[in-house]
């Protein structure tokens, strides 16, 4: 397969990493109905490169092939399987500037961000080649005369995947890499907006001696794609990441094949900042919090709640960080923010933004007629937030942070709790006791105290109530790949 020379290819020092196929059972795979989708490039909007949509048995024989190479891949030693996702990633490591590449082409990140994601998508398979020697399980105390009791780890077969645009790289890796490492088979299905680092991820597992039917990328409408992987028997776990509404769609479709969920959605954090903060020091900390991934971040502070007593030079200072902000292409010098993922992205922030006004708050700052281009959105601050505002109530997913006062630890716990999401919380204070009165009372999967770095692979990431199930990285991520069966050994 010769890739189209096109602007993206060429950037690469390895254009083989450009792939305009699905991967299903080892092979590059075209399209049999002959469908296919443009990518676009979010910050210029010219097309990058097609995708071919499957067929229905397309995706079917991606199940079959990973049901025959489960057979060899649940066999080998947990060394050998380590062995394999440590090629895999050594490779992506020495790919890492044509994966950064790729991705600030077809996302729009700002090209250092797309390096730190690679960092960060390589350091789940380091570390879960490692966690696969590591699948015990254990010796139980008899309660029956004469016999033994214990339990043994086995994998749970065939994993399917469907991953978000936002991180293309880092939320396949943080899957696959722990349902390789368990002995399960796995089928990725990429966000039709970013495939191209999921198939360069392939090339690279293929590179890596990753048998064929071992690590599958599917491509297709991705309605048609997801019934058939949900109502599949054989795929015996789902993993999602992605928004709440189609968490939910999922859960519904698996029913009839009651599979293992794990569910990665929506956040709406709230970002608290107590009344003995230095204001400086917390705006800033807030900026880096909300502006990530120009805000289409699930852990992006949302909610900025703010003591009474130091709301004003908290505005000020947030303000003025913020207007330092630079917005632009990608793979443009320094910018910190990149485009929005498509122009539905860019007219929704504006939607929530008027709603906002509408309904009393205050804009500070975010002049829309300085955007570059048609998907950029201008940093947005917003003040007086109430909840019964969009800005409040819905996972924005773009540039929008809105401030709130308080003026107590109990208002502060209600409002950051008054939301259907609890994936992560922020907070800032120097309190001790108000920092585990909060962290005891938030309703959170994951809650950072004056950090707004918080994940990565030795711990378990994911949310409470409708922000999902399951957690992924750390000791516990493995175990989602993971069945328990549990054995009687009687009188022998
Ligand atoms: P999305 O739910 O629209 O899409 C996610 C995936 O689902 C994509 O692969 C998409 O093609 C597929 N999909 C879309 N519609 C579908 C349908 N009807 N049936 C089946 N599959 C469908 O989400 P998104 O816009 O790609 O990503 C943003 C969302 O992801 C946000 O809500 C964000 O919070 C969430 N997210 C969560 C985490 C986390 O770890 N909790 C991480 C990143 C993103």
């Amino acid at each position: 397969m010769t890739p189209l020379s096109n602007a993206l290819s060429r950037r690469l020092d390895d254009p083989r990493l450009f792939r305009q196929y699905a991967y299903v059972n080892g092979q590059w795979t075209h399209g049999e109905g002959g469908r296919e989708e443009a990518v676009l490039d979010p910050a210029t909007q010219d097309t990058i490169g097609h995708i071919p949509l499957l067929e229905a048995h397309q995706i079917t024989a991606a199940v079959d092939a990973a049901e025959v190479a489960f057979a060899q891949w649940r066999l080998l030693r947990a060394d050998e399987r380590c062995e394999r996702l440590l090629a895999w990633y050594d490779l992506i490591q020495q790919n890492r500037e044509d994966l950064a590449r790729i991705m600030t082409f077809e996302q729009g990140k700002p090209l250092p961000d797309a390096r730190g994601e690679v960092e960060y998508g390589a350091s789940f398979v380091r570390w879960f080649a490692e966690e696969g020697k590591r699948t015990y399980g254990d010796t139980i105390p008899s309660h029956i005369p004469n016999a033994s009791l214990g339990t043994l780890k086995e994998p749970v077969g065939i994993a399917a995947m469907i991953t978000p645009w936002n991180f293309p790289l880092a939320m396949i890796t943080r899957k696959a890499a722990a349902a390789l490492a368990a002995g399960c088979p796995v089928i990725v299905k990429p966000a039709n907006e970013t495939p191209f680092s999921a198939l360069a991820l392939a090339e690279l597992a293929e590179r890596a001696g990753i048998p064929a039917g071992i690590f599958n990328v599917v491509l297709g409408e991705p309605a048609e794609v997801s019934k058939i992987l949900c109502s599949e028997p054989r795929i015996r776990a789902l993993s999602f990441t992605g928004s709440t509404r189609v968490g939910r769609l999922l859960i519904e479709q698996s029913a009839g094949t009651v599979k293992r969920l794990s569910l990665e959605l929506g956040g709406n954090a709230p970002f608290i900042v107590g009344p003995d903060m230095d204001p400086k020091e917390a705006a800033l900390a807030a900026v880096a919090a909300k502006f990530q991934t120009a805000g289409q971040d699930c852990l992006a502070a949302n909610r900025i709640l703010v003591h009474e007593s130091i709301v004003e030079a908290f505005v000020a200072a947030f303000a003025e960080r913020m207007a330092a902000l630079t917005v632009g292409n990608g793979f443009d010098g320094e910018v910190d923010l990149g485009p929005l993922i498509h122009r539905q992205a860019v007219e929704k922030a504006a939607a929530i933004v008027d709603d906002a006004i509408s309904r009393g708050a205050t804009l500070v700052a975010g002049d829309q007629s300085r955007a570059p281009g048609p998907n950029f959105f201008m940093p947005v601050l917003l003040t007086n937030v109430t909840p019964t505002m969009k800005v409040w109530r819905e996972e924005n997913f773009a540039p929008v942070a809105g401030i709130t006062a308080y003026s107590s630890d109990d208002e502060v716990i209600a409002m950051a709790n008054d939301t259907e999401y609890g994936l992560a919380a922020y907070i800032y204070t120097h309190d001790i006791r108000r920092i585990w009165k909060l962290m005891r009372a938030l309703e959170y999967g994951m809650v950072s105290v004056n950090s707004v770095k918080m994940t990565g692979p030795p711990v378990p990431f994911g949310g409470v109530k409708q922000s999902g199930l399951g957690r992924e990285g750390g000791a516990t991520g493995i175990d989602e790949y993971l069945e328990t069966k549990y054995y009687c050994l009687g009188a022998l």
